[in-house]
């Protein structure tokens, strides 16, 4: 990072904080915040003050977003890139908040070439360089429960760093020294076998929407290896560590902090 870039984020980490009193409502509310250090909810708040510099936060179909919601976004946002700087974050400036899940229609090619019209309800979207669209309804709904397994904000934060190299593959740029066959051997083996499970009907301990593709599997991950990193990490152990080495985070070291 060059020298004027670096005096720019100081002055607006200096201009513009984030109210005091509204961080500590946040962080010290949310349960997957509770188990990070010190150091990590600083570096959070910086993170996330550029954030919400950085990006415009749009409320529509009447939703209003407040400053108080704009905070709990911008810090689940910038969660995933606690390791990963927020350079991840960058080239897209718009996030799109509706008040509850919202329907699209897309035309979907078959194998055979016919084209299908579909209408679907999602609770958030992500494209490569557009916005990132959230229901604020499913963000409430996470945060209500102390113990929730989803996070609509990282599932979608998820599909924008593996989108960083290409389509939304499961396969988003690794760290120097991680070596790709480890990732795409760990991942693919797990995948399949959730695949099998839900085939055969089996119950799945990882929510079976993980299985759709393998896009889908590493969101689902992502907001387990976050949120739930104790049942990730006892039912596909060799996967959390692939997402500790890429997340450059261990969040299952925080779980005796909140995980009671
Ligand atoms: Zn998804």
């Amino acid at each position: 990072m060059n020298w004027f870039k670096r005096a720019h984020i100081r002055y607006i980490l200096h201009r513009h904080p984030i109210a005091h009193q509204q961080w500590q409502d946040v962080t010290e509310k949310m349960a997957v915040f509770q188990g990070l250090t010190a150091v990590e909810k600083a570096h959070l708040r910086e993170l996330a003050t550029l954030f919400l510099h950085e990006k415009k936060l749009l409320g529509v179909q009447g939703q209003e977003v407040t400053d108080a919601m704009r905070v709990v976004i911008a810090a689940l946002a910038c969660l995933p890139v606690l390791g990963l700087g927020f350079g991840c974050l960058e080239g897209w400036t718009e996030v799109i908040v509706y008040p509850s899940a919202f329907r699209v229609r897309r035309e979907e090619r078959d194998d055979a070439g016919v084209v299908h019209h579909q209408e679907r309800s999602l609770s958030g979207e992500s494209w490569s360089r557009g916005p990132l669209i959230v229901s604020w309804d499913d963000i409430e709904q996470d945060l209500r429960e102390t113990r929730s397994v989803r996070n609509v904000v990282i599932h979608e934060i998820a599909h924008k760093l593996d989108m960083l190299n290409g389509p939304a593959d499961g396969y988003p740029p690794l760290r120097y020294g991680m070596p790709v066959a480890a990732w795409s051997t760990t991942l693919s083996a797990a995948y399949q076998k959730l695949v099998l499970r839900v085939e055969h009907h089996h119950r799945t301990c990882i929510d079976p929407y993980a299985a759709a593709n393998p896009a889908e599997f590493f969101a689902v991950i992502s907001e387990y290896f976050f949120c739930a990193p104790d049942i990730l990490h006892a039912q596909f152990a060799a996967v959390y560590e692939q997402l500790r080495l890429y997340y450059r985070q261990d969040p299952l070291t925080r779980t005796g902090r909140y995980f009671t």
